[in-house]
């Protein structure tokens, strides 16, 4: 250990209920010269050993929780532990069965603060979040294709959250051969090509995995709009589930290209398919002035509110498309609505919801209730870690 942490008085608690992470203000005292991402020694203002951690000097998170076992050292073996833990029950959850694309490791539920691994077939890509994961990094890499059998590991840590950790965006191969930019991997049957190199966070959300499967179960014989669709993943599945035509919006034209691209790959009839590259809050606009219906729509949009402090904007935009989406459904139809915003939990998400239903003079029911796919697993001890939730809601006149 090269420093210890001490907490002020009576900020112990998170951390003995093991919340993996200790604020800026939880700190009455740095001891010894840690470097950033160095493990120090966490301690209570009693003297008493609480856990080791990496510090984070210039993040409000100051530091990260990596074990509260006193005598469990913060070495090669531990993160071989770890990450062969993750491996193994990624195994058991049985998603190889239909798909080839996992993610491997979700950050703090994992017991690894800040590291996302996804494994599409055999490559592993990974984003350092965190000044303890930056510093294992290619300890990390090796061990990642020790145990998974990939050919290569990739970093996209090309992401803005790193400055509020004192680092550099960062891409490029960390250990093994890049087969190829583009992986074609395989999900409930279905193909999709995923740029490794140049495509959104890791490549593909493989969050959504259930949800796109659920969507393609509800498609057929529907008239449905695709709200943020990115490379097309409910797009194929609903084509592929028998929709009748399908209109996908997304603000990214290196996005449409490739989703274009996986309607042929999956033989679809690409006359049932039609592309806007447009922003969705403008071209929902657009449509609800044209009176144009839809039997199903499904808005997946980026992270509005990445922390509560967001929130209050963030529930406006939200109210705003699921309002415009309620207007432009058929009686019957069918919402497929998510926010991945961890500033918004899931009452709040669905108040938004509710008051977007009366403002549309509509009447919707829950049906289902979504969330992120298994392998993006949430620890008990950090709620945090819960940030996709999704509802299906059908749509009726109001009474
Ligand atoms: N549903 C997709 C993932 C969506 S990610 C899937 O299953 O794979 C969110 C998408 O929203 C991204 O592709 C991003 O390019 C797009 N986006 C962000 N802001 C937008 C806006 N204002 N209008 C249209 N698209 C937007």
């Amino acid at each position: 250990m090269t420093g210890q942490l001490i907490l002020k008085p009576g900020r112990e608690k998170s951390v003995l209920q093991q919340h993996p992470w200790i604020f800026s203000g939880a700190i009455q005292s740095v001891i010894g010269n840690p470097g950033i991402g160095e493990t120090l020694e966490v301690i209570s203002s009693k003297n008493e050993w609480l856990a080791s951690a990496a510090f984070s000097p210039s993040s409000q998170i100051r530091a990260r929780i990596w074990s509260w076992m006193e005598n469990e050292n913060i070495d090669v073996d531990f993160f071989y532990r770890k990450i062969s833990d993750a491996v193994r029950m990624r195994k058991e959850l049985n998603l190889y069965k239909t798909s080839d694309a996992v993610r491997i490791v979700h950050g703090e539920s994992d017991n690894l603060p800040g590291l996302v691994a996804d494994q599409y077939e055999d490559v592993i890509v990974i984003q350092a979040l965190s000044a303890g994961i930056e510093k294992w990094k290619s300890e990390i890499a090796d061990i990642l294709k020790t145990t998974t059998g990939a050919a290569a590991v990739y970093e996209r840590s090309d992401v803005e959250v790193r400055k509020l950790e004192g680092l550099e965006e960062k891409c490029g191969l960390l250990t093994g051969t890049l087969p190829a930019n583009e992986i074609t991997i395989n999900e409930g049957g279905l193909r999709f090509l995923v740029d490794i190199t140049r495509g959104q966070k890791t490549g593909f959300y493989l969050d959504q995995r259930d949800n796109r499967l659920l969507a393609g179960m509800h498609a057929r014989g529907k008239r449905i709009l695709n709200c943020f669709c990115y490379t097309g993943g409910f797009t194929v599945h609903t084509l592929a589930g028998g929709a009748d035509h399908v209109l996908s919006i997304d603000s990214s034209g290196e996005a449409l290209g490739i989703a274009r691209r996986n309607l042929d790959l999956n033989d679809l009839p690409v006359n049932r398919a039609d592309w806007l590259e447009a922003d969705v809050f403008q071209a929902m606009r657009t449509l609800r002035d044209k009176t144009t219906m839809f039997d199903m729509i499904i808005l997946d949009p980026p992270k509005f509110a990445p922390t509560a402090a967001h929130a209050a904007k963030a529930a406006r935009a939200y109210k705003d498309i699921n309002l415009l989406a309620f207007k432009m459904l058929k009686p019957g139809g069918l919402l497929f609505t998510f926010s991945c915003s961890g500033g918004i939990d899931q009452n709040l998400f669905q108040k938004i919801i509710a008051g977007a239903a009366l403002d549309a003079g509509v009447h919707a029911r829950v049906v289902q209730w979504m969330n992120q796919a298994a392998d993006h697993p949430v620890s008990l001890n950090f709620p945090e870690g819960h940030y996709l939730k999704g509802l299906v809601c059908e749509v009726n006149p109001a009474k």
